[in-house]
């Protein structure tokens, strides 16, 4: 996702290299490189205006400090801007009542029914018991689509595949939920191909009735600057608290996830990146910033990782980017926790310099075996402090692992960079403002 417009960023960034000083002149180039940019990733436009408008405010009042260059100052600004942008701080889904209540609203093929799924195997794994329901009252594959899921994840689906009232199988099923010690009660409503009066109408019924405490708004993100107008409309009617962006995974231009909440003033509260049951995230607007802007997500990572990582690690592999002290075992570690979690591409990008460094290549299950072998052929001490690795060094290396020195290398250049990005991260974060997050 986003991998267009980390390259056109970056290329804007780029107008400012080896300049000492940030001038209006150069200003204006650059944030008129990212308006397109943004404008391109399918943003709105006014929103696009907006933003950069307030970057090129941002960047004329500043002075740039020593320890970075003008490059770098624009990096932050614009990482700053969209955090902002993106609804500043990470919001929670919320969960309150006896039983809790959560209303599913979107169009047919967003993948509502999807998310019902993941979003019930989230809110079970923090130990509490969930109701899925069926309540698309027109389509009966609806109904199975649900029981497989709910199979899947090991949770009860209520239906009422005789009665087409959704009010009633929704009250039904939250006194079915208090009857069963459910605590929490998700609703997957029917969707329409496009907005028609009658689903709404009959979406905001059933929300008058059963007064969820959390009303979420499924939309596909490929769907572009559609997903920000048929967010409107479902806000306009349903006024819902939260946004659940899908298909982040897939071609998406990513422009919805930078609009939609300037648009429709409600945070995004999931983003769901794939068909797997643990292909769910929260959204962070720091975190997806920095994916953005190619620096890489490592604290997701680690999260996604839980099964293997703990938050010790998390921690360790933190203190380590700190001090600069990231090294092959670090790397071979992390490597080790993405072959187990699929959907590589996506994953990879998260590490700071490698989504941009592996943009266009396609990455198998093997993609990391030679990158595995040269690692592990190395002494401990060599993987510890890598510019130990010389000419004659590296040559070892290659034998050792059935590599070539060329690959060797390549894998040398690709670390260097990512303790480039990583050092670059933390001199900007001991600047003052935002970026402190980051660390
Ligand atoms: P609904 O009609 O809104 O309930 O949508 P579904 O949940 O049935 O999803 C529509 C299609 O999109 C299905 O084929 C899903 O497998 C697929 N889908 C749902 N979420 C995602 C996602 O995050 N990524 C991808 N690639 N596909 C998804």
């Amino acid at each position: 996702m986003f991998d267009n417009l980390s390259t056109k960023l970056d290329r804007a960034f780029k107008t400012l290299k080896g300049q000492g000083s940030i001038t209006e002149i150069n200003v204006a180039a650059t944030v008129k490189e990212i308006r397109r940019a943004l404008v391109d990733a399918d943003v709105n436009y006014k929103v696009a205006k907006e933003v950069t408008d307030k970057i090129k405010d941002e960047a004329m009042g500043r002075d740039v400090l020593i320890s970075v260059s003008p490059g770098q100052l624009m990096t932050k600004i614009v990482y700053d801007e969209l955090t902002q942008l993106m609804g500043g701080e990470k919001q929670d889904i919320v969960i309150k009542g006896e039983p809790a209540v959560v209303l599913l609203s979107g169009l047919q093929g967003s993948g509502k029914t999807t998310f019902a799924g993941k979003l019930a195997s989230h809110i079970k794994k923090q130990g509490r018991n969930v109701l899925l329901v069926a309540c698309d009252v027109y389509r009966p594959a609806a109904i199975d689509q649900l029981k497989v899921l709910g199979e899947q994840v090991g949770v009860e689906v209520y239906s009422e595949p005789e009665n087409k009232n959704p009010v009633q199988i929704s009250q039904n099923a939250i006194e079915f939920a208090r009857k069963n010690n459910k605590k929490v009660v998700i609703i997957d409503t029917a969707g329409r191909l496009a907005v028609d009066e009658q689903m709404m109408a009959e979406i905001e019924q059933v929300k008058r009735a059963i007064n969820p405490s959390e009303t979420l708004f499924v939309v596909d993100s490929m769907t572009g600057q559609d997903a920000v107008n048929t967010a409107k409309t479902f806000n306009d009617r349903l006024n819902f608290d939260g946004v659940v962006l899908t298909k982040l995974d897939g071609d998406s231009r990513g422009g919805a996830a930078l609009s939609i909440r300037a648009v429709v003033e409600k945070p995004i509260k999931f983003i769901s990146t794939g068909e797997k049951m643990e292909a769910l995230d929260l959204f962070y607007p720091d975190r997806m910033a920095q994916r953005i802007l190619g620096m890489g997500d490592v604290i997701s990572l680690v999260e996604r990782a839980q099964q293997q990582f703990d938050e010790e690690e998390a921690k360790r592999i933190n203190q380590k980017i700190r001090k600069n002290q990231f090294n092959f075992d670090d790397f071979l570690s992390q490597l080790e926790q993405i072959k187990k979690m699929g959907n590589l591409k996506d994953l990879v990008g998260m590490i700071p310099g490698m989504g941009k460094a592996l943009k266009d290549v396609e990455i198998d299950d093997d993609a990391f075996k030679p990158i595995e072998a040269i690692i592990k052929s190395m002494t401990p001490k060599e993987r510890a402090q890598p510019e130990l690795l010389n000419g004659s060094r590296r040559r070892r290396l290659a034998k050792g692992s059935g590599t070539d020195i060329q690959q060797v290398n390549n894998l040398m250049k690709q670390f260097e960079d990512m303790r480039k990005v990583m050092r670059t991260m933390n001199k900007m974060s001991q600047t003052k403002g935002g970026m402190q997050q980051m660390a």
